[in-house]
C-alpha cells in the first residue's frame, strides 16, 4: 500500500483510500503502553481482490460486508527507521563489525583457545563466581595483548576494506 503522508491515508492497489478511524492503546505485560493507528477503508465494496486482500478468517462478518483494517505503531515505525539509519551509517558498521570480532572472539578464546567446555563447579553461586574469575582472567590476557602492541586506548579495530 502506499502512503500519502500529506492526508495521513493509504492508497490500496484498487486506488481507493484508507482513512485513519481511531487510535488503539496497548498495554503490555511489563506496563509499556503503545499507540497504535487504525486506518479503514471506506469503500472495499464489490472489490475484485476483496478474497485475498482482507484476512481473518474467523470473522464472523461475511466478507461482503467487511472493510480492509489495519494497525500502524507509527512510533515503533519511526524508531525501527531510525535504528536501520544508525547500523547502516559508517560508525554503526564499524560497532557491529567491531562487536562480531570483539564479543564472539571472546568465546573461541575461551572455549576454543582455552579448551574451557564445561563449568568445573556447580551450583549458582559457584558457577557465577567461576564466570567472573573467567571474564577477569580474559580481560588481563587482552590487557596483556594490548600493551605488547601498544594499542592501549584504542577501542574499536579499524575496517579495512578489500581492493
Ligand atoms: S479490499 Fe479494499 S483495501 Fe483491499 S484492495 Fe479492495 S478496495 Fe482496496
Amino acid at each position: 500500500m502506499q502512503y500519502l503522508p500529506d492526508e495521513d491515508a493509504y492508497l490500496c492497489s484498487e486506488g481507493r483510500k484508507l482513512v485513519v478511524s481511531g487510535i488503539r492503546h496497548a498495554k503490555s505485560r511489563t506496563g509499556f503502553v503503545s499507540e497504535k493507528t487504525c486506518y479503514t477503508c471506506k469503500s472495499c465494496k464489490d472489490c475484485p481482490r476483496k478474497a485475498n486482500c482482507i484476512h481473518g478468517n474467523h470473522s464472523k462478518q461475511p466478507l461482503d460486508e467487511r472493510m480492509k483494517h489495519f494497525e500502524v505503531a507509527k512510533v515503533f515505525q519511526q524508531e525501527r527507521q531510525k535504528d536501520l539509519a544508525r547500523i547502516t551509517s559508517e560508525h554503526g558498521i564499524e560497532l557491529r563489525v567491531n562487536r562480531n570480532i570483539q564479543a564472539e572472539g571472546a568465546f573461541a578464546d575461551v572455549k576454543a583457545d582455552r579448551n574451557y567446555r564445561r563449568f568445573l563447579t556447580k551450583g549458582h553461586v559457584n558457577v557465577e563466581a567461576e564466570t567472573i574469575l573467567l571474564a577477569m582472567a580474559h580481560n588481563i590476557f587482552k590487557l596483556h595483548c594490548k600493551i605488547q602492541a601498544q594499542r592501549l586506548g584504542v577501542h574499536l579495530i579499524q575496517i579495512t576494506v578489500a581492493a
